[in-house]
């Protein structure tokens, strides 16, 4: 039913960064090694994700689109909302295309034409053969133009691309193996390498100055739930003073963990007083039965169980990485 599956996609897609995340960590799961998002107006009027990962058969496509749909195997942390489990399970594409106007092109390795579905409304208009690169190319145009109410509700074109912008830096530095770019309109925000090494993913993300000037985040003697914290944060010299930029990643996955980012702001505040905010990549290791993922798509918000515990443990952890750079 079109009209209750509109609805439904109205619930999980809230916005144009909430259908960026989905594509691209479908590009991710597919085993890319460049993802290139484009947007136009914020996303509100184009998203493009590319990949060059392992596409999909014509069948898997039109499958992928048409219904709920997963190809991927979990094991059993994903059942018990472990944090692999982000996202909402083989429904991202099914309910993008209820509520925009989607095309995907893909080819698969080695087949030797690629197949394209068009996608309105819910409706497949036109599925036809054509010539492609490997990998995948998802096309999301006018988001929510069949829902008025939700269209209305989007920010400034200006605050839902700052959104798509924290989604995909927090993907390209989570996967600093991934050459990753994001492009507004004709101008390209940033790009990284893909070589691996999260400095210079830094460096293509947030700037020179940001990157030479990071302090290694190397464990904590505090006692506590996470077997690690690892990472890197700013000099306190490079913060900015508007917000802060902090990235916090739980067993390898991006995630949204308020009580996280705030254990980092108050470890800089322990350093010195004033308000400058810290860039920071936080990489917390935890045995998944221990966080909590929301299970509603919309709040990404990862909770800890033992969440006193995890404070003490990453603001320790931040406070000698600083001590340590002579702060
Ligand atoms: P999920 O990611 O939870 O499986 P999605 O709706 O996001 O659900 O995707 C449905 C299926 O479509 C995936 O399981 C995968 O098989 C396929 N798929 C989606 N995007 C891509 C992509 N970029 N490359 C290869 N396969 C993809
Ligand atoms: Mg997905």
């Amino acid at each position: 039913d079109a009209t209750v599956d509109r609805i439904a996609a109205g619930e999980v897609v809230e916005r144009p960064a909430s259908v960026v995340k989905e594509l691209v960590e479908n590009s991710v799961d597919a085993g890319a090694g460049r993802i290139d998002v484009t947007v136009a107006a914020g996303g509100t009027e184009r998203i493009e994700v590319r990949d060059d990962g392992s596409g999909m058969s014509p069948d898997d496509l039109e499958l992928a689109v048409t219904e709920h749909a997963t190809s991927k195997i979990r094991d059993i942390d994903d059942l018990e909302g472990g944090v692999a489990s982000l996202g909402f399970r083989g429904e991202a594409l099914h309910a993008i295309g209820a509520v925009s106007k989607l095309t995907v092109r893909s080819r698969e390795p080695g087949a030797s034409k690629g197949a394209q579905l068009r996608v309105e409304g819910g409706n497949v208009v036109r599925q036809e053969t054509v010539g492609c690169p490997e990998g995948t190319t998802v096309v999301v145009e006018d988001l929510f133009y069949n829902v008025p109410a939700r269209r209305k509700y989007l920010k400034s074109e200006a605050t839902e691309f700052s959104h798509v912008n924290s989604v995909v830096s927090g993907y390209a530095l989570a996967n600093a193996d991934i050459a990753v770019s994001l492009t507004h309109g004709d101008r390209e925000t940033f790009a990284t390498e893909g070589r691996g090494d999260r400095r210079s993913a830094i460096m293509a993300v947030y700037g020179r100055d940001v990157a030479a000037n990071m302090v290694p985040v190397d464990g904590t003697d505090e006692p506590g739930p996470l077997a690690d914290v690892g990472g890197m944060v700013s000099h306190p010299e490079t913060n900015r003073a508007t917000r802060e930029y902090v990235n916090v990643f739980v067993n390898g996955r991006w995630v949204t963990a308020t009580a996280v980012r705030d254990a980092v702001v108050e470890a800089y505040d322990r350093q010195l007083a004033g308000d400058r905010y810290p860039f920071a990549v936080i990489d917390l290791d935890v045995d998944p039965a221990t966080v909590d993922v929301n299970v509603h798509p919309r709040k990404l918000e990862v909770r800890f169980a033992d969440e006193d515990g995890m404070t003490r443990q990453v603001r320790g952890a931040v406070e000698s990485a600083l001590l340590d750079a002579g702060l």
